[in-house]
C-alpha cells in the first residue's frame, strides 16, 4: 500500500535527508540513540540527523492517531511499539513524514547529529534464528563439504534453520574479540585449543519479528508479512575452523555464538512497500513447495529489491588512506524462500514467535564468484587468497580488520534508501 510517504518527489527541510544515500524522508527507520552522557531514547534517522521522538511526544507534535504509537517509539526499548502491529506503524510513520517535509519547526533539539550519538539495540531480543535460505551460499559450502551432492535433500523442500545465540547479538560498532576453540585442521592428528585461524564473516539479512504468536498457533503464510516488524543487516560472524570441527553432527554452536552484530536501524516493512518485486523462479528441478509455504501474492511481492554489500579495512588500508575493498556485492534476491516464508516455517509446529525475535536470512551469496557473501566462499576455503590494493593479501580477517556491511535499495523511479552500517573490527584473541 503506497501513500504520500513514498512520494518519491518528496523533500525534507532537512536538507542533509535530500539525496541521502541511507536516509531520505521516504525511509524514516526506527532505533534507540543516546547523546553523550544521556540515557537512551526513541529516535528517527533522517539524512545524517536523528529526530528526537521523546521531544516529539513533548511537544505534542503528532495527531491523535499517531499518539499511542509515538508514545511507545519514544521509549529506550521498542518491542512495545513494534508489538503495535502495521496500522500504528504507518500513522506514525505519516505524522513523522509530515513533521518532517513541512517547514522547519523552531524547536531546537528536535534533532541531533546522528554522528554525536550512540546507537543501542533496538529491541529486547528473545530468541534468535538463523536459517540457510541463501541458495548460492547453500550451494557453494555444499560443493566444498559433498561434491556429488551439494544440496542436502531437505534444501529445496524446506527452509532449513537453527537457534542462534541472543547473549551475543550486539549493535553495530561491538568489538569482535577473536574467540578461542578446538581446531583440528585435516594436517593435524590432533586437535588443539587456540584462537581460530579462519575467522570469518557472513552478510546476512534480518528480520525483526513484530506481533508476536501464542504457543500452538502457527502463522499461515498469508498472514506471514504482517507479523515482520522491520529489517536490518546481520553480520553472522563465523570461525570457520572451530566450527567444522565441533559441527558434528548437531551443527552451528560455539564457532558462531561469540557474536552476532545487527545494524541497529529498524527499516519497516512499509518504507520497503515499493521496493517488493516477485520471488525468483524456483530451479527446474526444484520439487514443488508445500502448500503451507505458498500464498500467491507473497510469491507476487514477497522479495526485496535490496543490494547488499561487504566491504573490508585492514590495518593497511587505514594507514594508506585507501577506500574499503569491496568483498561481495550481491542481492536479497538470493534468498531460496521469502521473509514470510522463514516467519511461517519458524512457526509452523506452533512455536510461539515474539515481538523482537531475530530471524536471519542465511549468508546472501549470489550466483557469481564475486558475490559470494563469506570469506569461506571466496577465498575457497583459504586456499585462495585474495589480493588487496594495500598489497596485503586475505584468506580469512586477520586482528585489526574492519568488516562494514550496507544495504540499499535498487528501485528505478524511488529515492534510495540504505539500512545504515553494520561494522565490527576484529580484536587480538
Ligand atoms: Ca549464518
Amino acid at each position: 500500500m503506497l501513500d504520500h510517504t513514498h512520494d518519491p518527489k518528496a523533500t525534507s527541510w532537512e536538507v542533509s535527508a535530500n539525496g541521502h544515500s541511507d536516509f531520505p524522508v521516504q525511509n524514516l527507520p526506527f532505533g534507540v540513540f543516546s547523546r553523550p552522557g544521556k540515557p537512551p531514547r526513541g529516535g528517527v534517522a533522517i539524512g545524517d540527523m536523528i529526530l528526537d521522538l521523546e521531544l516529539v511526544h513533548t511537544l505534542g507534535l503528532v495527531p491523535d492517531d499517531a499518539a499511542k504509537a509515538l508514545d511507545l517509539a519514544r521509549r529506550p526499548v521498542l518491542n512495545d511499539f513494534l508489538a503495535l502491529g502495521a496500522p500504528a506503524r504507518t500513522a506514525l510513520r505519516r505524522a513523522l513524514f509530515d513533521i518532517l517535509v513541512r517547514e522547519a519547526p523552531a524547536r531546537p533539539g528536535l534533532l541531533v547529529k546522528a554522528s554525536e550519538c550512540m546507537q543501542h539495540m533496538p529491541l529486547t531480543v528473545g530468541d534468535y534464528t538463523d536459517f540457510y535460505a541463501g541458495y548460492h551460499h547453500a550451494l557453494n559450502v555444499g560443493r566444498m563439504l559433498r561434491p556429488e551432492a551439494p544440496l542436502a535433500p531437505n534444501y529445496l523442500h524446506l527452509p532449513v534453520g537453527y537457534h542462534g545465540r541472543v547473549s551475543t547479538l550486539k549493535p553495530s560498532g561491538t568489538p569482535l574479540r577473536r574467540p578461542s576453540g578446538q581446531r583440528k585442521p585435516a594436517r593435524d592428528p590432533e586437535p588443539s585449543f587456540g584462537p581460530s585461524r579462519n575467522l570469518d564473516y557472513e552478510l546476512e539479512l534480518g528480520i525483526w519479528v513484530g506481533r508476536g504468536t501464542p504457543l500452538g498457533r502457527p502463522i499461515p503464510i498469508s498472514e506471514a508479512a504482517q507479523h515482520i516488524g522491520g529489517y536490518c543487516l546481520l553480520n553472522d560472524w563465523s570461525a570457520r575452523d572451530i566450527q567444522g570441527w565441533e559441527a558434528n553432527p548437531l551443527g552451528p554452536f560455539l564457532g558462531k555464538s561469540f557474536l552476532t552484530t545487527v545494524s541497529p536501524w529498524i527499516v519497516t516493512p512499509e518504507a520497503l512497500a515499493p521496493h517488493r518485486i516477485a520471488q525468483p523462479a524456483r530451479p527446474d528441478d526444484a520439487p514443488a513447495m508445500m502448500d503451507y509455504l505458498i500464498d500467491a501474492r507473497d510469491q507476487d511481492r514477497g522479495a526485496l529489491n535490496l543490494a547488499l554489500e561487504a566491504y573490508l579495512i585492514t590495518p593497511g588500508f587505514a594507514a594508506a588512506g585507501l577506500p574499503p575493498h569491496l568483498l561481495s556485492r550481491t542481492h536479497a534476491t538470493a534468498m531460496f524462500w521469502t521473509a514470510a516464508q522463514l516467519v511461517t516455517q519458524q512457526s509452523s509446529n506452533g512455536c510461539e514467535l515474539n515481538t523482537g525475535d531475530m530471524i536471519g536470512s542465511g549468508t546472501l551469496s549470489g550466483p557469481t564468484p564475486e558475490s559470494a557473501g563469506s570469506l569461506l566462499e571466496l577465498t575457497q576455503g583459504g586456499r585462495k587468497p585474495i589480493p588487496l590494493a594495500s598489497g596485503e593479501t586475505r584468506r580469512f580477517l586477520e586482528d585489526g580488520d574492519t568488516v562494514l556491511l550496507s544495504a540499499h535499495t535498487t528501485t528505478p523511479g524511488h529515492p534510495r534508501l540504505g539500512f545504515g552500517l553494520c561494522v565490527g573490527t576484529v580484536l587480538p584473541g
